[in-house]
């Protein structure tokens, strides 16, 4: 494990690390975990979105779901938030968490959340927990401070059906922007989102098939010079784009396990 390892070790002061711990869509395309990055800045890591899979990418990957201070969420599907039951429940029973744990996601993610825990382990939302939970709805386009990770939160209502507003994430911490488009198609809230981002990280569910409520590399190469991102990575792909991805021009494509450096 080095240094620069982003599973657990504390990342030098000004590295932001990124290691995507599932990468897929939600279908598992090509033997993918649903989607769940993990973000290490400084004394700080969080998630951004806990698909439905992320307990058995944080199991894969060694990650101590003990160190993860907050989770921050694109929008409410399963395979982007399906994840935190198993996250909450494993935290109170396995792992025995005793520091707090902050959730951001869309307005109206509260209570998304407790018929998610009712529906997945009936009285869970009952029980008394050794940690405490603080959940925070982002209000569009309001950069919001969560707690003491360091990380600085705007989101931007895209279009993508998902029973509260979902958001594309702008994040800042230690001066560095990521960016995640989240699902959606392609919405000009993305170029505000993504605007000279350090790291873009962007759905391409199609390669060039234009389809509603998901994006295609197509599509999104054309919109880049609007954007401006440094570095851009792909996630969210159907078995056709991932079976193109050696024809993708000035970009990346993500793998579970992929980590990246933000220097
Ligand atoms: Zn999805
Ligand atoms: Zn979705």
């Amino acid at each position: 494990m080095g240094y620069y390892d982003a599973t657990n070790l504390v990342a030098e002061a000004c590295i932001v690390l990124i290691k995507f711990l599932g990468s897929g869509d939600a279908f598992g395309s090509g033997g993918r975990l649903n989607t769940c990055f993990l973000v290490n800045r400084g004394n700080a890591r969080f998630l951004i979105d806990c698909g439905a899979s992320a307990m058995i990418s944080i199991r894969r990957f060694g990650v101590d779901p003990n160190n993860i201070d907050a989770i921050v969420l694109s929008h409410l599907h399963a395979d982007h938030f399906g994840g935190l039951p198993f996250f909450i429940l494993d935290a109170q029973l396995v792992s025995r968490r005793a520091r707090p744990l902050m959730i951001a996601g869309p307005m109206g993610f509260g209570a998304r959340l407790d018929a998610l825990m009712e529906a997945h382990f009936p009285g869970s939302t009952k029980v008394e927990r050794k940690f405490s939970i603080e959940l925070i709805e982002l209000p569009p386009e309001v950069p919001i401070d969560i707690g003491m990770t360091g990380m600085c939160v705007t989101g931007y209502v895209v279009v993508h059906p998902s029973g509260t507003p979902s958001l594309s994430l702008r994040i800042e911490c230690d001066g560095k922007i990521i960016a995640y488009t989240g699902d959606t198609e392609w919405v000009d809230a993305l170029i505000e989102a993504g605007r000279n981002a350090d790291l873009l990280i962007a759905e391409a569910y199609w390669y060039e098939r234009k389809v509603r409520f998901h994006l295609d590399y197509t599509t999104l190469r054309q919109k880049l010079p609007l954007i401006g991102a440094k570095r851009l990575i792909l996630t969210h792909m159907s078995p056709d784009m991932l079976g193109r991805v050696n024809e993708l021009r000035d970009c990346e494509a993500a793998d579970d396990g992929l980590e990246v450096e933000i220097a």
